[in-house]
């Protein structure tokens, strides 16, 4: 789960992060009233759950009411990497000498939350991050002691040679810190982190993910939760007792059993093919799962080719392969289908697809080839 920046910065303010004050604003007329109150710079920025948006024109400064709704006029309705700009913050502008990165991410290699900061902050972080990545400081938390005080001044040394402002940044980075176990997150970044002319260090911008495994017990983030379409897909596919995760690739995969299914998208990819999803329609035999699967998998507009791989132990190839005909029935799609049934039933259910004329195969990796192969046609 993402929230917005305006979220984030509501939850920095919460743990004592310093973060400039803020207004939210769904119309031009919620600006205005807001810029009333308001006479000095602001910065008006686009509030969607991607990054990017000063580069995409979502961030502006502004010196005065007019300015302010003017940039507003600009940003609303605008479209950033495909997100609608629905709503917008009219922030107190901040005076920046200097730049900064820190970010905790879940690092798997360390096994531990890890603190990266750098120098080099802002809107090229990715780029630094490519090309020179020695310019970014990375240390492993040990969580059973946490971000202790000499280690995040050490941390904050690496950006400020006068200790004053590396103890208010290493303070930052403890509360950071806290914020990130107390909330289930998988990461947190400030950036930038700035430096004032006048010596401040503030937040300006926000970025958190939360592990969606632990949102039971964070009812505070379910409560402002915003789900994209492809998320919403991922949920009502939960609710169908599916695990569909959403990739990139244009092959989709329809699988019982989530290694069998990981198997699947390995065997893809081995064959220079990418899956468009992870989907495991789980043990049972219910023709219904089937066809809900079909459904969730066809939505998908990238998918061109659909590789349906059961390997029948309680799950009976002959009722998948029912699920199938009469999912197909209710469909109709122009997608070409390739079907590998192997193990309870598996000669039942063969039969039963080639009346269909679906190409059936017997092997994982044919299959995989196949679909590949009808993807391109
Ligand atoms: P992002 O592009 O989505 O990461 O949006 P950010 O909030 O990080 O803003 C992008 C850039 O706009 C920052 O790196 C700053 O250079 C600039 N910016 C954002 N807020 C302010 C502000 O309050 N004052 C000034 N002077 N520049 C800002
Ligand atoms: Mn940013």
């Amino acid at each position: 789960m993402k929230i917005h920046e305006y979220q984030a910065r509501d939850l920095f303010f919460k743990y004592g992060i310093p973060v400039p004050n803020h207004v939210l604003c769904h119309t031009v007329k919620e600006v205005e009233q807001a810029m009333d109150k308001i006479d000095h710079l602001v910065v008006v920025k686009a509030q969607v759950l991607v990054g990017g948006r000063g580069k995409a024109g979502g961030v502006k400064l502004a010196k005065n009411k007019a300015e302010a709704v003017q940039a507003a006029k600009q940003i609303l309705g605008m479209d950033i990497k495909g997100c609608t700009v629905e709503k917008i913050i009219i922030a107190d502008a901040a005076d920046i000498a200097k730049e900064y990165y820190v970010g905790l991410i879940n690092d798997r290699n360390s096994k531990s939350v890890t603190l990266m900061v750098s120098a080099e902050g802002g809107v090229e972080i990715e780029e630094v991050a490519k090309t020179n990545p020695e310019l970014i400081h990375k240390f492993h938390i040990n969580p059973q002691t946490g971000l202790l005080d000499f280690q995040a001044r050490n941390m904050a040394m690496k950006l400020f040679k006068d200790v004053k402002l590396a103890r208010k940044a290493a303070d930052i980075f403890q509360k950071l810190y806290r914020i990130f176990l107390d909330t289930d997150s998988t990461l947190a970044e400030i950036n930038p982190m700035v430096l004032t002319p006048d010596n401040e260090i503030l937040a300006i911008d926000g970025k958190m993910n939360f592990d969606d495994n632990a949102l039971y017990r964070q009812p505070e983030l379910l409560a402002i939760r915003e789900v994209d379409e492809d998320e919403q897909k991922e949920i009502d596919a939960k609710e169908k007792g599916l695990s569909y995760i959403k990739l990139d690739g244009n092959i989709g995969c329809m699988v019982n059993g989530a290694g069998l299914a990981m198997a699947t998208m390995d065997m893809i990819k081995l064959y220079g093919g990418n899956p468009a999803n992870f989907l495991d329609i789980g043990g049972s035999s219910n023709p219904q799962k089937v066809v809900d699967a079909m459904n969730i998998l066809l939505s998908d507009k990238n998918v061109e080719a659909v590789m349906i791989n059961i390997f029948g132990g309680i799950t009976r190839c002959d009722d998948v392969a029912r699920g199938l005909i009469t999912a197909l029935e209710t469909i109709k799609t122009e997608i070409p289908i390739v079907v590998r049934l192997s193990g309870t039933n598996a000669a039942e259910g063969l039969a039963l697809i080639k009346q269909t004329g679906l190409p059936t195969v017997s092997t994982m990796s044919e299959a995989a080839q196949k679909a590949i192969e009808l993807s391109k046609r």
